[in-house]
């Protein structure tokens, strides 16, 4: 299986053709063609397997796809810590550069006026950490309810550092009608009953 087979556009073959990637990795072959097919996606993997291509290749894909200008986030990545904000961001821009998306991260340590401003000329994607993505939104400078995609990504270590309280409250001024993929290393009773909450009839993939 190849990545063409995967149903992926051009100028996303492209860009991983430069990254050298030559096949899919089990969780990437899994998973991309249910998230183009709009399913939800409950994956058990770890860091290492590929998996953060996994959601945003067909992310990339959809938003490509669908180019609805909104000046709200068309999808939302939930990461636990800042640094893995920052990795999934930097996997955005090479996968996405031969496509015209935006990204914004909402991550602490940036100023909230900054932030706010980015958000008003609109994106496509929105990566952030939990507790400053409530702030802003407390602050009334973001608003959630045209988000069709939510990614929840290490779910396990959301649990362990205590944003699982937050975490429900974002996907409360998501769209009910959404599409949901949330990823976790293990699977946990926690991360299982959050999935049965949150997603509806998920694929299911461990790798
Ligand atoms: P991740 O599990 O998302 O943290 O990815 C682990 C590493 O694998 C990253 O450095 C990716 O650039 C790389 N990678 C992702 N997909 C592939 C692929 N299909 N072939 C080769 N390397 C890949």
């Amino acid at each position: 299986i190849t990545f063409a087979d995967l149903e992926l556009s051009e100028p996303l073959l492209r860009a991983i053709s430069d990254m050298s990637y030559t096949h899919p990795t089990p969780i990437q072959a899994q998973a991309i063609p249910a998230i183009l097919m709009a399913r939800d996606v409950m994956g058990v993997a770890q860091t290492g397997t590929g998996k953060t291509a996994s959601f945003t290749l067909p992310m990339l894909e959809i938003l490509a796809d669908s180019r609805a200008r909104a000046r709200m986030p068309r999808s939302l990545i939930l990461e636990p810590t800042r640094e893995l904000a920052l990795q999934v961001a930097e996997n955005f821009v090479n996968y996405g550069k031969y496509l015209k998306l935006n990204h914004a991260l909402l991550i602490g340590g940036e100023s909230m006026a900054d932030q706010k401003e980015v958000l008003n000329r609109g994106v496509d994607v929105l990566i952030a950490t939990p507790g400053r993505l409530l702030d802003l939104f407390e602050r009334g400078g973001l608003m959630l309810n045209h988000t069709g995609i939510l990614v929840i990504d290490e779910a396990d270590r959301m649990l362990d550092m205590g944003f699982i309280p937050d975490i429900e409250k974002i996907v409360g001024l998501l769209p009910p009608n959404r599409q949901t993929l949330l990823f976790s290393a293990t699977m946990a009773p926690t991360i299982r009953k959050l999935a049965d909450t949150f997603l509806h009839s998920p694929k299911e993939i461990t790798v």
